[in-house]
Parts: structure tokens; C-alpha cells; sequence
């Protein structure tokens, strides 16, 4: 395996990821938009850094203000707008914790918080103000994090998520296999990420290798909101991933201003389905302060639902769901009128 330390040997798409705007006055220079965005771009990038990697920067509409790619990364005076009902920890993960990175709500999964780092900072993301230097679980070389699994039977799949766990090193995500390998109540892997579709070129030898050689079986869960997000580098990096017996899945938001609209929703199935992904998830903004104005209301969102059903074969229509704290799953989104969602 490479050592990908040295900063002369580093692989291309680590260099991407050190690559990425952090800047907002670069971002709105670079895409020809309007200097009255500046100075509350300056706010609040203060509470939530501007991380942009240039594969995602390619493809927002220079220019365009309301570009949809755009609005999932650039910091608006919207977020500092009073928020009632958002909070800082909507779902409750800092509760189901048990040991530092290893969040347990849901019967048979577990979820690690493999890193505090991502590839792309999305603005609406409700981990935006989750305090992961003291919480993600490679920390230790998993130490904790396989301790609790190992007490643990009822166990079967291991889900990394984040921040981002394909930002990890191979050898970090190899070596988590194998521990996971030697517990024989885990059957599954599965991985929650957007590097694949913002720094394309993380598909690399290196990551096919060991997933290509994985003892348990492998989920991918990607994260694509808007159909422009998949271009040719990532049907073809998606195609290396299925060659390598991964199955390909997609969470997507639903998100005011990018995505609440049948027309985009519907593309978005066709597109991510050209990739070799099936939609899985829409879900309902979670409500964290600072992306109140990406709410979509429940009464809308089954609206949009309702359209993509009639319009797609059923496999491409993703489950609508919220998560709520407490709830032993993501839970649908039924009937207008039920939950917080409606406002
Ligand atoms: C979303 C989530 C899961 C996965 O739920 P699925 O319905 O299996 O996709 C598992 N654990 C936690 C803590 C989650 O938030
Ligand atoms: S965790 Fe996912 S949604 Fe949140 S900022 Fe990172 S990539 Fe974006």
C-alpha cells in the first residue's frame, strides 16, 4: 500500500481535497457573482466554513446566483435570520452516542462518525454544529469504536458516515475492514458519502483495491441533490464502483431553491439511475439553525412525491422521510398535517 503522507507522493484526489476554495471572497470572485454577496458571506463563513473542491466548482453556472450547485455551498444572510424550531443538534445524535464516534439509534446498524473532515461544506448539512474533534471514531484506530461491536450481536451492518469517511486514508478504511471482518455478527459495510461525486478521482486504484477485496458486503450511499451534480467523471467513476460489487445508492435533501421541483426531482432519478444509482432517500431538511431557508413543508413535498410517482417506474421514486429524535427508523413522510415538518 502507498503512504500517501509525503506531500510529493500524495494522490491526485488528495491534492484536489487540499485543492478546495475556503475562501468566500474567492468563491464569489471566481464565479462572477454579484460583491453585494460578500460581506454576509464573510458572516457566515465565520459559523460554517466555505469548503468548495474545483470538480463541484466546474460545475455551478458561473454568474448565476440561484444556480442550484451554488446554493448548496455558498454562506447567505439567510442563515443568520432568526430561526424558531431550528436548533443545534436537531436529531438528537449527541444523546445516542455511547461511545465517542459510535451513534446507536436504530435496532441492527450502527453509525460511526468516521472523521470530522468533508470533501464539500453543504450548508443546510445538520452536522454543521456537531463537535467532531472530540467524536469521530478513527481517533483511535477504531479502538472504541470496535469494542462496542464486538458486545454486541445483534449488530449486522456498520455504516461510516461523517463529516465525510471516504476523506480517510485507504490503509485508515482497510484497516477498519479487517477489525469488522473478525467480528462475525457484521455482515455489512456501508458508507455515507459525497466525495465520489464532488472529487471524482477518489475512485482511484487505491480505494478499488480493498473494497474489491472486501469480506462483508458493501453499501455506498451517495449524496446528489441536483442532477448537474453528476457529470462524466462520476458515471465513470460510479461504473469502477459497481465493477468492484459495490452497491450504489442515493440520499438526496429536499431543498428549497435547488430541488423542490418535479421537474428536477424526476431528472435527478434518471440521472443518478444512468450512474448505476438507485434513489433511496428524499429526505425532509433536518432542522438545524442556519438552514431554515431550505425548508421545504411537508404538504409541498408530498405534492412534489405525488408527481414523481405518477411520472417514474417505482424504483425511481426515493422514500420520502424525516428523521426524528427517539424514532426507531427514518420515518415517512404520510399524510399532511403529521409532525414538525409542517409549517
Ligand atoms: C440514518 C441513520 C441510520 C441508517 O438508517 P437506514 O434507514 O438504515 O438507512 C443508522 N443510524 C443512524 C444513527 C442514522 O441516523
Ligand atoms: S456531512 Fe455530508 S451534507 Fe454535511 S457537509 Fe459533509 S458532505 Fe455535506
Amino acid at each position: 500500500m502507498i503512504h500517501r503522507t509525503d506531500p510529493a507522493r500524495q494522490a491526485p484526489w488528495q491534492v484536489e481535497l487540499a485543492a478546495a476554495i475556503r475562501d468566500p471572497e474567492a468563491l464569489v470572485r471566481v464565479l462572477g457573482l454579484p460583491d453585494t454577496l460578500l460581506a454576509a458571506a464573510h458572516r457566515a463563513h465565520e459559523h460554517f466554513p466555505v469548503r468548495v473542491p474545483p470538480a463541484y466548482l466546474a460545475r455551478i453556472r458561473p454568474g448565476d446566483p440561484e444556480d442550484p450547485l451554488l446554493r448548496q455551498v455558498l454562506p447567505l444572510d439567510l442563515e443568520e435570520a432568526p430561526q424558531p424550531g431550528f436548533s443545534r443538534d436537531p436529531v438528537g445524535d449527541l444523546a445516542a452516542q455511547v461511545v465517542p464516534g459510535v451513534l446507536h439509534k436504530y435496532e441492527g446498524r450502527v453509525l460511526l462518525t468516521a472523521t470530522g473532515a468533508c470533501a464539500i461544506h453543504c450548508r443546510y448539512c445538520f452536522r454543521r454544529h456537531f463537535p467532531y474533534a472530540k467524536a469521530h471514531a478513527a481517533r483511535d484506530h477504531w479502538a472504541q469504536a470496535t469494542a462496542h461491536l464486538a458486545t454486541d450481536p445483534s449488530i449486522r451492518e456498520v455504516i461510516l458516515s461523517g463529516g465525510d469517511p471516504l476523506t480517510l486514508h485507504d490503509d485508515k478504511l482497510a484497516g477498519l475492514m479487517g477489525a469488522l471482518h473478525a467480528l462475525p455478527h457484521i455482515k455489512r459495510l456501508r458508507l455515507h458519502t459525497r466525495v465520489p461525486v464532488v472529487i471524482p478521482s477518489r475512485v482511484d486504484d487505491g480505494l478499488l483495491g480493498w473494497l474489491d477485496e472486501a469480506p462483508l458486503a458493501v453499501a455506498m450511499v451517495l449524496h446528489i441533490n441536483h442532477p448537474r451534480e453528476v457529470d462524466d467523471a462520476v458515471v465513470r467513476a460510479c461504473e469502477r464502483l459497481r465493477a468492484a460489487r459495490v452497491t450504489l445508492l442515493n440520499q438526496a435533501v429536499l431543498l428549497a431553491g435547488v430541488n423542490d421541483d418535479a421537474e428536477v426531482l424526476a431528472a435527478l432519478s434518471e440521472r443518478v439511475f444512468e450512474a448505476g444509482i438507485l434513489p433511496y432517500y428524499l429526505h425532509m431538511l433536518d432542522r438545524v439553525e442556519g438552514a431554515a431557508h431550505f425548508a421545504v413543508d411537508a404538504a409541498r413535498a408530498l405534492g412534489l412525491l405525488e408527481i414523481l410517482r405518477a411520472r417514474l417506474p417505482g424504483y425511481l421514486v426515493p422514500r420520502l422521510v424525516r428523521e426524528e429524535t427517539g424514532a426507531p427508523a427514518k420515518v415517512p413522510v404520510v399524510a399532511v398535517g403529521a409532525g414538525p415538518g409542517c409549517r
